[in-house]
Order: C-alpha cells, then sequence, then structure tokens
C-alpha cells in the first residue's frame, strides 16, 4: 500500500481523529472491507447494488454531465445518481466511490454535492476523492480474493483477467494488483501527449509533435519516482507497445527513474482514441 505522510483536508482529518490518528488509507479499506462482508458478496464480481441496498442507499440513474454523486436528502435519506451514458464498468467503479463518501465523519450533515466529473484517477492531492476511489477498489477488488490469486509477476496476463473476473477496467485492475502486490512493482500509465511545456509553442500555433508520456505511476515496496510528463524513448518496449496490438516484453530503465536500475516490464496499449493508453507493470531485476 502507498503510504503518504500529511493530509490537509478538514474531512480527512476528522476521519483521522476518529480513528486514533491511523492512516486513512488504512481506514477507508477496512471500512470497504467491512461493507462488503456485511453485504454477503465473498466472491467476484462484487456487485454494488447489493451493497447500495444493504446501506439504504437510493439509487437513481439518468443521463447526467457527471460520472455520479450522492447526497443526504434533509431527511437524511442517502440518494446516489448514476450517468448510466457511462459503461458498466465505470458505473460500477463510480457506485462504489460513491459508496465511501459516507465513511467520511460529518457526510451526511454537509448536504453537499459531490461531482465526479471525469473518470480520471484522482490526484493524491485531491484527498477525500482519492482515498473514495482508494476505497472503491478495495470493494470491488477486495484483498481478499485478489491478493496473492492475481499477482505482478504473472503481469497484463493476471491484469486482464482481473479486469474480467472483477468486472473492472483494465487501468483500475492493474492499480490494484500492484498496490496489494507482496513484492516490488510499478505501474505505469502513459498516453500520447503534450507535455505542459509545450503550450506556449502550440499557442504560437507551431507544430509540436507529441510523444508517449507518463500520465501516472504507482509504485508497491520501492522507492522509485516516475515523472509525470516523463516521454518514453524511441525503441523502447513503452513505444513499442503503443504501436502494436499485444503485449510487449523488455528488460529496460524506467522514464525519469533510470537510477533506479533494470526492470523486467510488460506493456500493452488499451482503449481507443481519447482514451488510448499504455499501461505498463514493471519489477526491478535486482
Ligand atoms: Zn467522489
Amino acid at each position: 500500500m502507498p503510504t503518504r505522510r500529511e493530509w490537509r483536508e478538514p474531512l480527512v482529518r476528522r476521519l483521522i481523529d476518529d480513528h486514533g490518528g491511523q492512516n486513512p488509507e488504512a481506514i477507508i479499506e477496512r471500512y470497504a472491507e467491512r461493507l462488503r462482508q456485511q453485504a454477503g458478496q465473498h466472491a467476484l464480481p462484487v456487485d454494488p447494488a447489493v451493497i447500495a441496498s444493504y446501506l439504504g442507499v437510493r439509487r437513481r440513474r439518468a443521463d447526467y454531465s457527471f460520472a455520479g454523486r450522492i447526497l443526504a436528502e434533509p431527511n437524511g435519506q442517502l440518494v446516489m445518481d448514476i450517468n448510466q451514458q457511462d459503461s458498466l464498468e465505470r458505473q460500477r467503479f463510480t457506485e462504489a466511490h460513491e459508496m465511501i463518501h459516507p465513511a467520511f465523519p460529518g457526510f451526511e450533515s454537509e448536504l453537499r454535492y459531490r461531482l465526479d466529473a471525469s473518470m480520471e484517477r484522482y490526484a493524491e492531492n485531491r484527498e477525500e476523492e482519492y482515498l473514495c476511489d482508494l476505497g472503491a477498489a478495495a470493494l470491488l477488488m477486495p484483498a481478499e480474493l485478489v491478493a496473492e490469486r492475481y499477482t505482478v509477476k504473472a503481469g497484463m496476463s493476471d491484469v486482464e483477467r482481473l479486469h474480467r473476473d472483477a468486472q473492472v477496467s483494465i487501468e483500475a485492475a492493474a492499480n490494484r494488483m500492484v498496490a496489494l502486490s507482496d513484492e516490488p512493482a510499478v505501474m505505469i500509465c502513459m498516453t500520447v501527449s503534450h507535455k505542459p511545456a509545450d503550450r506556449p509553442a502550440l499557442r504560437k500555433g507551431l507544430d509540436v509533435p507529441r510523444r508517449l508520456r507518463v500520465r501516472y505511476a504507482l509504485a508497491s515496496h520501492l522507492n522509485v519516482y516516475v515523472p509525470r510528463f516523463k516521454g518514453a524513448d524511441d525503441g523502447s518496449v513503452f513505444c513499442e507497445a503503443a504501436v502494436s496490438s499485444g503485449v510487449c516484453s523488455g528488460t529496460t530503465t524506467l522514464p525519469g527513474a533510470e537510477h533506479a536500475g533494470l526492470f523486467r516490464v510488460q506493456a500493452k496499449r488499451y482503449g481507443s482514441d481519447d482514451r488510448e493508453r499504455v499501461l505498463a507493470i514493471a519489477r526491478p531485476t535486482a
């Protein structure tokens, strides 16, 4: 599990205080686990609808401009709105995400809408949303049913198996598998894009080529930092995967983290058009 040192949002600080100063990631993981157990969901795929009904949350589906939200009505009734235009996978993850929000003390009295406008994984500085994504992953891919059964050793084939069994996106499956790994591993998500420093030139109308760049990376049991927007080297296994349809494997350094040494990498391209990305699982050779 990735751990952080400092949490700033008031609601997150209250959660920590209410749990005697424990790490909120562990608090949320336990909350999700309890919810799942109490709702009697003991096999994959976990059904968020059953959990919602256990919690007494009323679900509404319609066309919305956001992915989902949960709110407490003045009488205390929790209502969850889910965008029915999203893929079923995405709706499941959104539902699971929304069901974590009530874990935060004071949630019901706040009566504020929580909008999730995009499916992108929340940055860690959006603390409550980040923790709800973590809880959603824990709900849909419980450690008890995933750890040791789906492993980074098996690489992308286990990511795809978890994606099918848990009915979550490939990306969510890869994130969770690395988070639960009992050995050092890195998950890298890359897209063909510009970097922020390209913007002035783009505004001037210059033709700046796009490159395969790091969107984000997650590491387990490993102190390695793969910088955002770092480009992958031409001819690397990452670039090879960007133009292939299958899994590409190789032993290489990670973009911007050459000092961390060599990794066994499996990379594969998923999605299409603006949702196209290369996902990679990397394990250190030493
Ligand atoms: Zn949210």
